[in-house]
């Protein structure tokens, strides 16, 4: 039994409380999760339930989020913006209805909307003009942003009237990052050896609390508004949270469009679940549900409890982000010999997978975010990406744990690593490197490349750890006698894999240049330069400006192609594949009005019934469409299939016309 009393426990829980809100909102940069600060804040909660003396005015569970930084002007809030009390299963939800249903004493209805993970913000409108903004800081007082609102593309700087518009006017909702814009985002920072965001609400509210416009604006910041706040006159037909919403919408603010009215419990119970399954299918994060009686008239009625609304709740997802230890950092190394760290976790549960590795992306990642080898970390996983390691949970640091350091030496083959001024990762320096090698092969024969049905993992490596397979042309060298050689090989094996090993030399240029893994060209950039030069020789002599005239080829890609074709062993490569018998050429693209797809952009999402992606790629390319790999306000079409995420809801936001595989069969018939 412990001996700490209860007073010291409450302290302690406050002093941690305190510490993590000061960290999330006002330094936009939590050390623990969401889960763990909202365990130590219901502890807070039990704790003060049962010795209500202990309960101070200065308490986190009677304060919202943090007091105003004094970088910014106050922004005073005439009706208060309260948080949410939470819901993490079933039975609080039932429970939360029980206690609406008693205090209301009449039958209740509900909306049911999606939290989204970002900053609420009010914003006030003077004879429909957008006249000042801030954030929610303590509910009562928050930081006034209006310049760096006013770059929000989705906040409309006027309300859009249909006669008469209210004389002061306030909307509030959420300010947040799309998943799209958020990788980009990060992409960019890596790119300039800045340190990546943990994730879209720290970006967004980073985004929004800092004092350079130009710095929101960069980071393509959107807007969801969920609830109105004073309104003058009063708007006579809102009479519920649904009528609010419709309001809203009516007056020009983005709602989100998978709000629902719950005739009860049981409705908003299916809701959260399906909600649940398909958050990743949207691309911006949501951590839970908001529910809300719907009868504005109930709202007033039931009234707050210190700083929770008694008609709201939030429904908190599970967690997909933990604390664990990280035990040590393994390098592997990449086809292009890119020596790749990676977290070696003791095991933990997040969002109901065990994760033992993360990534960890590269050395300047590590130390500038200060991991080391022996510390709390904490891990994120979303969707179906790797799992990340967001950074060290300083609190938790016993000693001088050990500081990473890249070797200079390659851990495979032991040859000198390269570290280019500039560039984020460091490179073993040996092109025959077997682990190079061993990936490089892999990806040659892989599905989306050659598609050589036999050579995955394992026989990539026992061909490259013999010796049978030092570069990809080698592959068209093997025969009987030295597949025989490979271990537990059968004739039929042998059979096998040779007729494969023929059948792919047939696969044509875009396949074979998918395969070569020169940096920066994948499948679809693959597609584009096979069909605007047809050959692989066009393509070897081609010069960097005709490299960039195919469209969506910028100069680090054409810079990329060049430099591979003016390496000798590289040449002499396609040499062999070609003296082989490996087809080097493409159908070529359809200029101008020839094909019937002419000019227009596709963007490829989900499973489609009766063609993989790269087929209905190259149908689509073959009649002079193009594909790119995400959707903005260029696509044309984007086609989608079962399981299509994020693109195909940023299709729906920007209007684009969405088309399954009948629909592109259609066009190109
Ligand atoms: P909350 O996140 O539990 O709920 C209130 C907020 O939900 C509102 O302010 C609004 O911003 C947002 N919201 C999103 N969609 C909404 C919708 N449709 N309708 C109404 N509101 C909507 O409350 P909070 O006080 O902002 O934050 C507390 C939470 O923040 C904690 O539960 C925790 O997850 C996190 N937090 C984490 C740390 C940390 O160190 N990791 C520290 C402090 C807070």
């Amino acid at each position: 039994m412990s001996a700490r009393t209860p007073e010291a426990h409450a302290a302690e829980l406050r002093a941690q409380l305190d510490d993590a809100n000061y960290r999330y909102y006002v330094l936009d940069d939590p050390q623990i999760s969401d889960a763990e600060y909202d365990d130590l804040l219901r502890e807070l909660i039990d704790l003060e339930a049962r010795y209500p003396e202990l309960q101070t005015a200065d308490s986190p569970t009677q304060r919202v989020g943090a007091a105003p930084s004094e970088k910014f002007a106050p922004y005073e809030h005439e009706r208060p913006m309260l948080s949410l009390a939470n819901a993490f299963n079933d039975e609080e939800l039932r429970a939360f209805d029980e206690r609406v249903r008693k205090l209301a004493g009449e039958p209740v209805t509900y909306v049911a909307e999606l939290k989204i993970d970002g900053l609420a913000t009010s914003l006030r409108y003077a004879n429909g003009a957008f006249e000042r903004g801030g954030t929610r800081g303590d509910g009562r007082v928050g930081e006034e942003v209006t310049p760096n609102l006013r770059t929000i593309n989705s906040i409309p700087l006027r309300l859009r009237a249909n006669g008469a518009v209210p004389h002061l006017f306030e909307a509030r909702g959420e300010v947040y990052l799309r998943k799209s814009d958020f990788e980009a985002l990060n992409a960019k920072r890596e790119r300039e050896g800045l340190p990546a965001f943990a994730n879209p609400r720290n970006a967004a509210s980073g985004g929004v609390r800092q004092l350079d416009p130009r710095l929101t604006k960069e980071r393509k910041l959107s807007f969801f508004a969920y609830s109105l706040g004073i309104v003058e006159p009063p708007a006579d037909r809102v009479q519920t949270q649904w009528q609010a919403l419709q309001y809203l919408k009516a007056l020009g603010f983005p709602v989100n469009p998978n709000i629902v009215q719950c005739a009860s419990i049981d409705d908003v119970v299916a809701y959260c679940e399906t909600w649940e399954e398909r958050r990743d299918e949207l691309d911006y994060e949501i951590d839970g549900v908001v529910i809300k009686v719907d009868s504005l008239a109930v709202q007033e009625r039931l009234g707050a409890a210190g700083r929770d609304p008694r008609w709201a709740i939030a429904y908190k997802f599970k967690a997909r982000e933990a604390r664990t230890k990280l035990l040590d950092i393994a390098i592997t190394v990449g086809r292009t010999g890119t020596l790749n760290p990676n977290a070696v976790l003791a095991p933990v549960k997040i969002g109901g997978v065990t994760v033992q590795n993360a990534t960890l992306h590269n050395a300047e990642y590590i130390s500038s975010n200060d991991i080391r080898i022996g510390d709390t970390v904490l891990v994120v996983r979303a969707g179906d990406v790797i799992p990340r390691v967001v950074g060290p949970v300083l609190s938790e640091r016993k000693g001088n744990p050990r500081k990473f350091v890249m070797p200079d030496r390659c851990p495979v083959c032991g040859a000198d690593v390269d570290h280019p001024e500039g560039e984020a990762m460091s490179r073993c320096t040996n092109a025959a490197c077997p682990a190079q090698v061993f990936e490089r092969v892999r990806h040659f024969c892989s599905r989306g490349a050659m598609d050589i049905e036999g050579i995955g993992d394992v026989m990539a490596q026992q061909l490259t750890e013999l010796g049978l397979v030092n570069t990809i042309a080698d592959i068209y060298d093997l025969d009987e006698a030295k597949l025989a050689t490979v271990p537990r090989t059968g004739e039929k094996t042998i059979a096998n894999l040779l007729r494969n090993i023929e059948a792919s030399k047939k696969r044509g240029l875009t396949r074979v240049l998918t395969g070569l893994g020169i940096r920066f060209v994948g499948t679809q950039t693959a597609q584009i330069l096979a069909g605007d030069f047809g050959s692989m020789e066009a393509i070897e002599a081609a010069d960097l400006p005709q490299l960039q005239e195919s469209e969506g080829i910028g100069p680090e890609v054409a810079a990329s192609v060049h430099l591979f074709f003016r390496q000798h062993a590289n040449v002499e490569m396609v040499e062999r594949l070609r003296a082989a018998g490996v087809d080097l050429t493409a159908p070529k693209r359809a200029k101008d009005a020839a094909g019937k797809l002419a000019g227009k952009t596709f963007v490829l999402t989900g499973t489609l019934p009766d063609m993989t992606r790269d087929e209905a790629a190259e149908l689509i390319t073959a009649a002079g469409g193009k594909v790119t790999g995400s959707v903005s306000k260029k696509t044309d079409y984007v086609v989608a299939g079962d399981e299509a995420g994020s693109k195909l809801a940023k299709a729906e936001a920007l209007g684009i016309p969405v088309i399954d595989e009948e629909g592109l069969r259609g066009l190109l018939a």
